[in-house]
């Protein structure tokens, strides 16, 4: 049995900084990676054998809690008929069908390996079908790491934008239009000035990259609004809140629909797996249908297809939202309280099986400048006490938080108590 410090340690051997994507490292908390030997339910354990509470959730899809009999039962029986093909299966039909059954505006749908890619091949297929170049994105907002999409604001608004990652050519940035998120008027400025010119808008409908940040009243509207007006596509990065609102993501919960659709992590039940979708006159653009080139070796992957069936069964059950909602909210409750009685000043943001915690005395938070002006400190500290409280979350002030439907109310209380705990100790 390896310690997590001991396996830390081999791992930046070979593996860059020790982890295969950058939040895991633990960079802005401090300290060492937890390494998780096995999951279950809304608990992970590490390498010792220590359980924790999980409110990470592998980033997001594993809404039924992790390592899900019925899920786990079809990867096993899909995996002893083959692994991947690279033709046809019947099962990418039985999902793109359910998925266009389910989902508001959505016509078409292609599978591919990742939200990355998702987004990517969303935006390409905006520029070829709208003949535009220009992309608007809103700060804080994050859609995978392609080149147009690592971009953030210029100096003041409506400026273009600057690479966030040295790699990405200045000239692509310049394409990228960073708008501040919640910003109606902001947007309608932006699309008076440079509609003709803009091919799409991509955001979050609820923002999970920079905490948790509920679209403000009228803010999807607008964007649905500028988009007819403009000729640019609104395509909705649902990568993050698709099926964590209802079966019909954001876009049902919120009632606005877009013309293109993200999709990622629940989709795949925790295989990696994306889509995009929408439109059928604007996702027959899309070879071999159309002329705007997208594949994948491994896209449509079998036994991805068979996790991600059998998730949309699961969370198909007429019953199987509002509970998860009423514990997501109760836990967002309880902490707030565990916060005011400590004399912490703290406040919460929640939506659906999403949520977030910001140490601020402001009452709300509602965009990036807000997110960052919160005692980050204060969070690398509380984060820790949780871990050692047997509490995993996520390694930064910036990530939402998830709940699933293994959660019990007994998870619930223990989280809570542990909280009330780590803000008596701060
Ligand atoms: N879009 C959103 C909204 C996301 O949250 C993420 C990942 N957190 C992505 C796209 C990129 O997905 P992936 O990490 O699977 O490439």
């Amino acid at each position: 049995m390896s310690t997590s410090q001991e396996l830390f340690e081999r791992a930046r051997q070979h593996i860059p900084g020790g982890v295969n994507s950058p939040v895991r490292a633990f960079k802005a908390v401090g300290g060492t990676p937890v390494f998780i030997e096995r999951s279950e339910g809304a608990y992970v354990f590490d390498t010792e054998g220590k359980r924790y509470i999980d409110y990470v959730l592998s980033w997001g899809p594993m809404l039924m809690g992790h390592n899900h009999p019925r899920v786990r039962e079809a990867v096993v029986q899909q995996a002893e008929k083959g692994l991947s093909f690279g033709a046809p299966t019947e099962l990418e039909i039985q999902l793109a069908d359910r998925i266009c059954e389910i989902m508001p505006g959505m016509d078409l749908v292609r599978m591919v390996n990742s939200g990355t890619e998702a987004t990517m091949s969303a935006i390409r297929l905006a520029r070829g079908y709208t003949g535009r170049d220009t992309i608007v994105k809103f700060e804080g907002c994050y859609h995978g790491h392609s080149d147009s999409l690592l971009v953030k604001a210029g100096s003041g608004a409506l400026t273009l934008g600057v690479p966030s990652s040295p790699g990405v050519p200045a000239a692509l940035a310049d394409h990228t239009m960073t708008l501040t998120y919640n910003d109606s008027d902001g947007l309608r400025q932006a699309f008076a000035e440079h509609g003709a010119r803009i091919a799409c808008v991509i955001v979050e409908p609820v923002a999970g990259n920079m905490n948790c940040i509920p679209p403000a009243p009228g803010f999807l509207e607008a964007l649905r609004e500028v988009c007819d007006a403009s000729g640019a596509v609104l395509i909705l990065d649902e990568v993050m809140t698709g099926f964590r609102f209802g079966l019909q993501g954001a876009q049902g919960y919120y009632g606005v629909e877009a013309d293109l659709t993200t999709l990622g992590k629940v989709i795949g039940g925790g295989m990696p797996v994306g889509a995009f979708g929408g439109k059928r006159e604007i996702m027959e653009q899309i070879a071999p249908l159309g002329p705007v080139y997208q594949a994948g070796t491994l896209s449509g992957n079998p036994i991805a297809m068979a996790a991600g069936l059998a998730t949309l069964d699961i969370i198909s059950a007429e019953d199987f939202y509002p509970p998860l909602f009423t514990r997501t909210r109760a836990l967002c409750d309880g902490l707030q309280a565990a916060a005011d009685k400590a004399g912490i000043p703290f406040t919460t943001n929640t939506a659906g099986t999403m949520f977030g915690g910001f140490f601020t005395a402001a009452d709300s938070i509602s965009n990036y400048a807000q997110v960052m002006a919160c005692d980050t400190e204060r969070f690398n500290r509380f984060f820790h006490l949780m871990l050692a409280a047997g509490v995993y979350l996520a390694p930064a002030s910036y990530e939402a938080g998830f709940t699933s439907s293994a959660h019990s109310d007994a998870d619930i209380e223990a989280t809570i108590d542990a909280a009330a705990a780590a803000f008596a100790a701060l």
